[in-house]
């Protein structure tokens, strides 16, 4: 059973509670993590508690400094953390590497911006008068992250809680929580005051003793739509923030005048990376009539030229699902819309966690599919009656994290970008898209509280004070 990291010391947790981690590759037991008790989020919390003013006192550029450090470690050993997240989570090696390369990349604009985060000289309505703004930060921090990325995905969060000054505790997924030692290794040997970063395993529970403890003023949660709402509600009767990214339901337009290679290219690394298994993959293609059988045909024959098989193998594309659980919704998602009168075109058999990536035609609205997160590889095709009912049916959804649609014409993409509900709109781009100085996050209940991405995250992490000196005395 491994440890955890409190205080600056490895530690036992308070019981023999342990959580199994297993490989969706093939089943094999990885490793052992404590179920943390209250107990153990007490403590971690208490120590995030006694550092937050030695974490405070420190300067930005010293705090920027930690982020270089932990940023070595990573560098030092990212082949062991590659393929440990290959392992856990069953992401092909390629993109786990995408991920290990995203997180050492981010460190410095991370710490570039946090260094930059200046407050406003504010001009005083009155004589005599200083104003300004300075940003600080809240306190004792909870990074509870999903296991879809599981370094990047908190990387962020940790990175701006720690250099805008928030000690952290850091609750990783129950499914993958062996890269999150790699991030307390990492700390463990950087310069950063005891209890100003602190690691407790657990599943659900362990989140919500942390989510409850009153000393938590800031919840950074990514995760599902349903927990998100969960520890909203819980915070707010203590008024600790939150940043809250959640799920979706993300939508691609095809409109008649798309490239229509490019548009299915585009769709079917949005629908099938991480097989399927992120935030803001593909969700729903919405497409207009002139254009609804070549693309359709496209999607099949590209899906089913993808390399289904182990993560490790460098040839494969696809791994296997994180779960079963997770894989379950993909498949009742699926049967449910051929039932209701879908076409599946391709795919949708599984084999142990491996599942073949599957194509919907003839996906109406009312299909659980159309509106619930999949979560899975599948691209389910609706068909739109023209230009607006496409932006109408991609707006009928209570999600709205990101959005893409492909036109050749410069007035609809302008247009599009201004009426589509979504956190980020793309042209001529995968929806599934991010970049390191955009911000990412959702509208409606794919998010709130701020976004995540450098500056935009370290300034969700931070509350302004605005400070006034009356220099005449009178
Ligand atoms: P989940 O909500 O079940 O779990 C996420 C984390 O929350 C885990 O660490 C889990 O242990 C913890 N948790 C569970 N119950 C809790 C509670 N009551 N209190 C506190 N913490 C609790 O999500 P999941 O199924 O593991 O991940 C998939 C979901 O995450 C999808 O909905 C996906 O869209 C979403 N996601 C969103 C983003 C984003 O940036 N918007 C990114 C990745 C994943």
């Amino acid at each position: 059973m491994r440890q955890l990291y409190i205080d600056g010391e490895w530690v036992e947790a308070d019981s023999n509670d342990g959580i199994e981690v297993d490989s969706p590759i093939d089943g094999s037991v990885l490793d052992e993590v404590p179920d943390g008790s209250a107990g153990d989020v007490r403590r971690a919390v208490e120590a995030a508690r006694r550092a937050e003013r030695e974490l405070a006192a420190m300067t930005v550029f010293e705090r920027a400094a930690v982020l270089d450090e932990v940023t070595e470690y990573f560098e030092a050993h990212e082949d062991e953390i590659a393929e440990g997240i290959t392992r856990e989570e069953g992401k092909p090696l390629e993109e786990s590497y995408e991920e290990t390369e995203y997180v050492i990349a981010s460190s410095d604009d991370y710490a570039h911006d946090a260094i930059r985060l200046f407050g406003d000289v504010v001009p005083s309505e009155f004589r005599g008068r200083f104003a300004y703004t300075q940003r600080e930060p809240y306190g004792p921090c909870a990074v509870i992250s999903p296991w879809n990325f599981p370094l990047e995905i908190p990387g962020g969060s940790i990175y701006s809680a720690i250099a805008t000054g928030n000690p952290v505790v850091f609750k990783p997924a129950e499914e993958t929580p062996l890269t999150a030692y790699h991030v307390a290794r990492a700390f463990d040997q950087s310069s950063l005051p005891d209890g100003a970063f602190n690691l407790v395993t657990g599943a659900g529970d362990t989140g919500a003793s942390l989510v409850d403890h009153r000393d938590v003023r800031l919840i950074a949660f990514t995760g599902s739509t349903a927990v998100g709402q969960e520890i909203a509600k819980t915070a707010a009767e203590r008024n600790a923030q939150c940043l809250l990214e959640m799920g979706g339901k993300d939508p691609i337009l095809v409109l008649d005048d798309a490239d229509v290679e490019h548009a299915a290219e585009s769709i079917v690394v949005g629908s099938t990376a991480n097989a399927g298994q992120v935030c803001c993959g593909t969700e729903r293609v919405i497409t207009t009539e002139g254009v609804h059988d070549e693309l359709v045909e496209a999607i099949t024959e590209k899906t089913e030229a993808l390399q289904v098989g182990d993560p490790l193998d460098e040839a494969t594309e696809i791994g296997p699902m994180v779960s079963e659980r997770i894989q379950r919704t993909a498949v009742e998602h699926v049967e449910s819309a051929v039932e209701a009168g879908a076409t599946l075109r391709t795919g949708g058999d599984t084999d142990g966690r491996y599942y073949t990536p599957a194509v919907l035609d003839d996906v109406t609205e009312r299909m659980d599919i159309a509106r619930e997160e999949t979560f899975g590889p599948v691209t389910p095709v609706i068909r739109a009656e023209g230009y607006d009912d496409a932006i109408e049916i991609a707006n009928r959804s209570r999600y709205g994290l990101q959005a893409a649609i492909f036109t050749d014409s410069l007035e609809r993409a302008h247009d599009a970008a201004n009426r589509l509900q979504a956190g980020g709109v793309f042209v001529n781009e995968t929806n599934n898209y991010w970049e390191r100085l955009l911000p990412f996050g959702g509208y409606g209940e794919s998010g709130s509280g701020g976004r995540y991405g450098s500056k935009w995250h370290l300034e969700s992490m931070t509350q302004v004070k605005a400070v006034m000196m009356n220099y005449k005395n009178d």
